[in-house]
Formats: C-alpha cells, sequence, structure tokens
C-alpha cells in the first residue's frame, strides 16, 4: 500500500560493520513524562528462550524505561480449529515476560489486523512524551522495506534497534540499516548479542513430532503447554503479523 520499493536489504556495501550505541539519555527535570519506551511485538506463538532474551537484550541497549510486549491478534479468517487461542498466546506470554515488561493486549482486543504504524501511534497517543523504540529481529529488519505498511510513518514515530537472530547474518543488517538510515532517514541502531537461536514454528514442529522442547521455552510455558495439551495436532501456527 504505498510503500512497496526496491528492497536494497541485503546488498554488499563493504561497510565496516560496528555496533553504534545509542545516543545519551538526555536530562530531564521530570523523567516520568519523558521515558525510553520500547515497543516488542510478535506472534509469539508460542513465546520462546529466543524472544525472552532479545527482550533483555532491547531493554539494555536501548535503556529503555519501560517495554511494551505486544502480541499480534489473530484475523479471524486465520483461525483454523486447532490453532492456539489468542488466550493461551496471552497467558503463555505473560508467564514468559514476568516483571521484564507489559504485555499488552491492544492488538488482540482491535478489530481487524493491526499494523505496527497504528499502534506506535497508539502508544503515542498514550505516553506523548515518550521517546518510542521499536524491535525487530533480524528477518523484521530485512522484510521491512517491501513488506511493512507506512514504513514512512513508523521510521517517523520510532527509533528501530535491530537484533541478528543467528549471529551471521550482521553484515547483512548493517548494509540494511545503513541505506534505510541514508535514504530515508530512518534512526536504525544494529545490536550484536550473542542470540538464542529458536523459532516459534520449530518449537510448534517438535512438539507436533511428540519431541521434548522445554530447554527452548521459559519453564511454566513448557509446562502451560504440556497441560494444555497445546500444538499437539501439528502445524498449526499459521503466520499472523500484521506488520
Ligand atoms: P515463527 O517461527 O512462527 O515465524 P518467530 O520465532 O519468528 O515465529 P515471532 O513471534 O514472529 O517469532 O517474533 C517476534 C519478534 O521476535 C520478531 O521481531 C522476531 O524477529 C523476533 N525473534 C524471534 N525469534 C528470535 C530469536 N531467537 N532471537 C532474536 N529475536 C527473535
Amino acid at each position: 500500500e504505498g510503500d512497496r520499493g526496491r528492497n536494497k536489504c541485503g546488498g554488499r556495501s563493504g561497510d565496516r560493520l560496528e555496533s553504534r550505541d545509542l545516543p545519551p539519555r538526555e536530562k530531564t527535570e521530570d523523567r516520568s513524562s519523558e521515558m525510553r519506551t520500547g515497543l516488542f511485538g510478535g506472534t509469539f506463538n508460542p513465546v520462546h528462550n529466543g524472544h525472552v532474551a532479545a527482550m533483555k537484550a532491547f531493554k539494555q541497549v536501548a535503556r529503555l524505561d519501560r517495554l511494551t510486549v505486544m502480541p499480534t491478534g489473530t484475523p479471524p479468517h486465520k483461525r483454523f480449529e486447532r490453532s492456539v487461542s489468542d488466550a493461551d498466546r496471552l497467558e503463555m506470554l505473560k508467564l514468559a515476560v514476568g516483571n521484564i515488561g507489559e504485555v499488552s493486549d491492544y492488538e488482540m482486543k482491535k478489530e481487524g489486523k493491526s499494523y505496527t504504524f497504528e499502534t506506535l501511534e497508539y502508544l503515542k497517543s498514550v505516553f506523548p512524551s515518550d521517546e518510542l523504540f521499536l524491535y525487530m529481529g533480524s528477518d523484521m529488519l530485512l522484510g521491512f522495506e517491501t513488506v511493512w505498511r507506512r514504513t514512512d510513518e513508523i521510521m517517523k514515530l520510532c527509533t528501530i534497534v535491530a537484533l541478528s537472530r543467528t549471529g551471521d547474518d550482521l553484515e547483512k543488517l548493517e548494509n540494511c540499516a545503513e541505506h534505510l538510515r541514508r535514504d530515508f532517514g530512518a534512526k536504525i541502531e544494529v545490536f550484536r548479542i550473542e542470540p538464542v537461536v529458536v523459532s516459534s514454528s520449530q518449537i510448534r514442529a517438535l512438539i507436533s513430532e511428540g519431541k521434548d522442547v522445554s530447554d527452548l521455552v521459559p519453564k511454566a510455558v513448557g509446562e502451560y503447554i504440556k497441560e494444555k495439551g497445546l500444538y499437539r495436532g501439528g502445524e498449526n501456527g499459521d503466520r499472523c503479523f500484521g506488520v
């Protein structure tokens, strides 16, 4: 919808790869009205140790005062009979996030598909004086220019913080970030953090094969999955990330 351009991300520029530090926090009289607020969105079907590690790293590198974790809603047409419910995804996420951040059901409650630019606008309306930061794993950053809606608005509203999901794609990420900075004036930072290499689809596949996933998800999430017998019926993880 107007954003589809040529995706230069992934091209090689030979730029030196370096993590950047975000600018130092400005001193303010009243910190409560000027906080650094981070948005970590995802399908979380289910939440796993990679998400939790990335949330902690995001808080640290962006020096966040608060972290909002936002599970996507499931559009009605994506609802499969065997799918895990929104309530299950939300509950598992709350168990995993604990006091790392606040889980918001804003997108789950919203009518229709949710887009990140709308969620950022919502956060801006709730916290008008805050500086907003948006987390993206590699896959999200590399697909940003071609897949996401209203990238112009997103780039205006926040600083993007990207972390590698695999550890071997940092050069690609940094080249992509450099292109978005140069051509669109995006505020975007790529950080080197040792990733926990795991995905929700891998977990769904393992469970459907009857394999143990307790090393890949937080303990309470593993117990919840077992108790409720989630994901046993096969691939029920239709992606529904309204980027
Ligand atoms: P699926 O396998 O179903 O596609 P996923 O594991 O990619 O799911 P999402 O809920 O889609 O999980 O991811 C939410 C956010 O977390 C995205 O920005 C994604 O890039 C990031 N992310 C997912 N897994 C990891 C990981 N292991 N390390 C760092 N970031 C991750």
